[in-house]
């Protein structure tokens, strides 16, 4: 580890190699969304997933299908991502044969399902530990929209689900052996450093594989786009340097078993209003890394 559990070191150690998540949109919603607990999603979020998503029904990928693909990457060399709203929230059935079909996929080396703790069925925990076993040389992977430990700002921005539900989850994926990856947004409004510094301390008590941390964006379609027009103060958007020395504290106070899978957003551009200095991901990451070098510190130092 240089200054953090970096993804792609963590992926040659474990699979022998490079992979890189193809974006798929399986056309789900989700219930902060749909009117089954809220209808305007949570405030920060424009949708899913970028415009690079692949419609996915279950058909079978090849590399030209792929809105990005590098000639040097083979198939199996790639993560089937259901990234696009919340991947669990659907009758079994038709998550049997999109997870079925992705799996079976020599394109895909496993997948990697995004979704919510709650909207994680008990027949669903039934079908991914049956697929967990049917197959082996596959990987399955759970990202959940955590965001925050701290309760008052999950209600605040929208999340409809408390801390007790999150964990449970990440315990029940984690007794059938399926990483799970948990997202965290620095500088939502009212949140300081010790609320950050309390998600991270949150995550290295549960069986976390892996984070993506990332700044708040305010995006064009979102609830806080419009808020942030009515009035910008209410959101004291982190500067480059702010953000910055923040990730570096929350690494330092991060389990160093755990995988930083991303530290910079990866929305869409064309949807990005604020802060326009979150496309600038090498300068971010190459600023976080000269911060921790700074000061001396690595990921868990300061535990
Ligand atoms: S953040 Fe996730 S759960 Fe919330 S509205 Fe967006 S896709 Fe749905």
């Amino acid at each position: 580890m240089e200054y953090w559990r970096d993804l792609s070191s963590w992926l040659k150690e474990t699979y022998g190699r490079r992979l890189y998540r193809v974006p798929l949109d399986a056309g789900m919603t989700c219930p902060v969304r749909d009117g089954k607990l809220s209808s305007q999603g949570c405030t920060f979020c424009a949708g899913g997933s970028g415009s690079f998503a692949i419609a996915y029904d279950g058909q079978k990928l090849s590399a030209a299908d792929l809105t990005y693909n590098h000639q040097d990457i083979s198939a199996g060399d790639y993560i089937g991502y259901f990234q696009a709203y919340t991947n669990t929230y659907a009758p079994v059935s038709r998550l049997r044969k999109l997870f079925v079909s992705a799996l079976s996929d020599p394109l895909f080396a496993g997948i990697d399902i995004a979704t919510r703790p709650d909207c994680i069925e008990e027949e669903c925990y039934g079908l991914l530990q049956e697929l967990k076993a049917s197959y082996p040389d596959k990987f399955i992977w759970v990202e959940l929209g955590f965001q925050t430990a701290t309760e008052k700002t999950a209600r605040a921005f929208g999340r409809g689900y408390d801390n007790a539900v999150f964990e449970d989850c990440v315990k029940r994926l984690a007794a059938l052996d399926i990483p799970v990856i948990v997202h965290v947004i620095l500088s939502l409004p009212g949140e300081g450093e010790e609320d950050n510094i309390r998600t991270m301390h949150v995550l290295n008590e549960l069986p976390v594989s892996g984070v993506k941390i990332q700044m708040l964006q305010i995006l064009k379609g979102s609830v806080m786009a419009r808020q942030y027009a009515q009035d910008p103060r209410k959101f004291p958007l982190f500067t480059e340097k702010k953000y910055a020395e923040r990730c570096a504290v929350c690494l330092g106070h991060l389990q160093k078993d755990i995988v930083v899978h991303r530290l910079t957003g990866d929305g869409d551009r064309e949807l990005l209003i604020a802060p326009l200095w979150g496309t600038a991901k090498t300068q971010v990451i190459n600023d976080i890394r000269h911060i921790m070098k700074e000061k001396g510190i690595h990921q868990g130092d300061l535990l």
